[in-house]
């Protein structure tokens, strides 16, 4: 009788103990930071390319700023929050140099096919040029806002002005601002005339690309008014600030991107409908190149251009801090953020597995 008894106390106390494995996570922020490759990300700047007049003009301030001859010390100068909050309490995947491997898995190693990777789960083949048109494949943004509970709940703010096509918004009805695009009146509230009218009068140094700070800023005031379950964010100037081969512009794009995510993440977790059931995921879309003038670059004529990596951190995730082992795929991103909400992501194309260890069981 008395051991009856304490076996259902036990049991009893053991399920209300009992840590929920459930679903925690409700929303999801995705922010790509175009191009980043994962060498400045584990390792910080690097001086072969800050010793090259060609790419760094004024190497003393260069040096101050993001240099540091201990390893730890120099990325947490580029990407601190990355390296505080996302590595203490999240996931980091990709230092090749700890034998933990991502890479993109389309034979291509640049923007739109990347995207596309990323965000249907398919390196689809036939994504072969930046200039696609509209996406054939379905994403995870689309197919969440197929559904009753994301309907119009699924929103995107890019620099680039090709996520129009690669989301497909005309048929997916995913709200996408993307470019040099206005938002409609009132949207991100009293703040949205004052936008829309600012990002036309930044310089226009990348031909039709929309600078970053205007991207972001656009989308956190659009997310505070609307509260979007999945948020897509799209950085752009690492990418073009490499390919111009201005490396210090390169490195304060990636600090910037990173004072983006930890802006957001500090909302997120002051926000009743967001806090401790948003995951934010970040990444790239592609590497770049290795050789003194391969950085600039990418795609397959650079080599190491398909090496990415990246960070998770949210109710679900195990904080595990920098991975050190395994092979993963951009590709396997975006089951692993539908696995994350619960939702079975089926689509007409295949779609790569999501990665486990980024949800507990
Ligand atoms: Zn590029």
């Amino acid at each position: 009788m008395k051991k009856t008894i304490l076996i259902i106390i036990c049991s009893l106390s053991g399920f209300a103990l009992q840590p929920t494995h459930g679903q925690t996570t409700k929303n999801i922020v995705f922010v790509v930071m175009d191009g980043l490759r994962w060498q400045e990300v584990f390792n910080g700047a690097d001086t072969t390319i800050i010793n090259n007049k060609t790419f760094v003009s004024n190497k003393e301030k260069c040096m101050k700023k993001y240099w540091n001859s201990d390893v730890a010390a120099r990325r947490s100068m580029l990407m601190p929050f990355l390296w505080s909050t996302v590595k203490e309490k999240g996931q980091i995947y990709g230092n090749r140099t700890k034998n933990s491997f991502v890479n993109v898995k389309n034979p291509f190693w640049f923007s739109y096919p990347g995207y596309n990777e990323l965000l249907s789960g398919y390196a689809d083949k036939n994504i072969n040029s930046n200039e696609f048109g509209p996406n054939p494949n379905e994403t995870i943004l689309e197919a969440l806002n197929k559904t009753d509970e994301y309907k119009g709940k699924v929103a995107a703010f890019t620099s680039w002005d090709a996520f129009n096509d690669i989301i497909n918004e005309k048929r997916s009805g995913v709200y996408v601002n993307a470019g040099f695009e206005k938002m409609p009146d009132g949207v991100a509230g009293t703040s949205t005339a004052l936008l829309n009218k600012m990002q036309y009068h930044l310089p226009d140094i990348f031909d039709g690309v929309r600078l970053d700070g205007a991207t972001f800023t656009m989308g956190f005031e659009y997310m505070k008014q609307n509260k979007p379950r999945c948020m897509f964010l799209v950085f752009d100037e690492t990418d073009d600030f490499a390919h111009g081969g201005r490396y210090v512009d390169y490195l304060n794009s990636a600090k910037y991107g990173d004072e983006f995510v930890k802006e957001l993440w500090d909302w997120c977790q002051a926000t009743p409908e967001y806090k401790d059931k948003t995951t934010f995921i970040i990444t790239c879309d592609h590497g770049r190149g290795v050789t003194t003038d391969g950085w600039k670059s990418h795609g397959t004529k650079h080599e190491h251009s398909d090496e990415t990596w990246f960070a998770i951190i949210g109710p679900n995730t195990p904080a595990k801090g920098e991975i050190t082992s395994g092979q993963f795929y951009n590709e396997q991103l975006a089951k692993s953020i539908a696995n994350l909400l619960n939702f079975d992501f089926k689509a007409n194309h295949p779609i790569a597995e999501g990665i486990e260890a980024v949800k507990a069981k």
